[in-house]
This record gives C-alpha cells, structure tokens and sequence, in this order.
C-alpha cells in the first residue's frame, strides 16, 4: 500500500496532492481516498489471493475493507503481523532510501555504502521523502500504537493473527511468508507450525 500511495502522490491531481499531505505529515490516510487508490488497483486483479501490505490501519479501516471485500464475495483470511521493536523500527526506517533516477526503495546495511540501484544500476540515492524529519518519524509510531494495535486485537480474537519475528533475517522471512500463502492457496497441508498463533505469543526464531 505504501508503494501505491508514493506513487499516487507524485501524481498532478487532485488526490495526488491529498495523498502527499498525508504522507508528508504521518497521519493515517482518510478511507475515502485509500479506498478509491484501492479500488482502481483492484480493478482488472482476478488472483484469487491478494495480498494487502500496510492496510487496514486502523479499525475502521477495518469495517471499509471487510464491506468492500464483501461487495468482491471476499474475505480477510489471514492477518501477518511482522513484530519490530521500536527502536528497530525507528533505526530501519532512518536506513531507507530511494534511487535518484528511479525511485526504488533501497536499504543501507550497518555503515556500508549505498549499493548501486537493483533496478536500474544507478549510484545516487535519496532520503525517501517521507522518511526525513525525526519528529514526522516519532509521530508516526505514535499513530501506529494508537490506532493499529486495536487492529491486531481485533483479528486476534478472531483466530486470523499471526505473528512473525520481523527481526529474523529476510530469506527466513521470506520462507515463512510464502509457507503461508500456500496454506491459503491449499497448496500444502502441514507446514503450520511455519507461522505461530500470536494468542499464545511463542516467538519464532
Ligand atoms: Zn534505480
């Protein structure tokens, strides 16, 4: 979702200027907008399976999202919480960066410099726009303590949440995520233990 509105953003319209005070400011998009980004994705999308990153943020997204599935005759059938600690979080999102010449996200590891653009080879990057200011940052975890743990308690109760230690490294991740696509997709039948109920919390390592 995040690529999504970056990319509506840059756009001369309308919503592409409301999207971009938005994101500039750290709050939570209002629906109607999300939705209508959303929605014109959707469209032309016949996958049985998609997969939503960054949404629903709050709970009310949550009751827009769940109805307007519903329009589709879909469902939520899983939710993937990745758990980060803050001060991780805070430390990941200071390390971000985008290519110069065409936009791709990029991730400095410890103090090495920048590789060159996976995409287009290119060597100088840029903060990404709405990574910059520190206190844009503060309030932005702020809003997501606020407003997105509701959702989590919400989808635990029922029985959709999973937890997965966002701290392990990214081809382990990477594993497990795929591990549970399947399981939705029907496509394996025992690999549960792969992903763990967050109800009883047992930390995946
Ligand atoms: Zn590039």
């Amino acid at each position: 979702m995040g690529d999504l509105l970056r990319a509506e953003s840059e756009k001369q319209t309308q919503r592409g200027a409301q999207v971009r005070a938005y994101v500039q400011s750290g709050d939570i998009l209002p629906w109607a907008i999300a939705e209508s980004i959303f929605r014109d994705h959707l469209e032309g999308v016949s996958a049985p399976l998609v997969i939503l990153d960054g949404m629903p943020r709050n709970l009310d997204q949550v009751v827009h999202l769940e109805s307007l599935l519903k329009t589709r005759n879909g469902e939520v059938c899983r939710v993937v919480f990745l758990d980060v600690g803050d001060d991780e979080l805070i430390r990941r999102i200071k390390s971000r960066f985008q290519c110069a010449q065409c936009g791709m996200s990029c991730t400095q590891v410890g103090h090495d410099p920048l590789p060159e653009c996976r995409l287009c080879k290119g060597t100088s990057f840029l903060r990404r726009s709405d990574d910059q200011a520190g206190d844009v940052l503060v309030h932005r975890l702020e809003v997501y303590h606020q407003m997105t743990r509701p959702v989590m308690d919400y989808y635990r109760d029922r029985g959709l949440l999973f937890l997965l230690d966002g701290t392990q490294p990214i081809d382990v991740l990477q594993e497990q995520l795929i591990q549970m696509v399947k399981i939705e997709m029907g496509d394996v039948g025992t690999t549960s233990h792969a992903v763990s109920d967050s109800a009883n919390a047992p930390a995946l390592s």
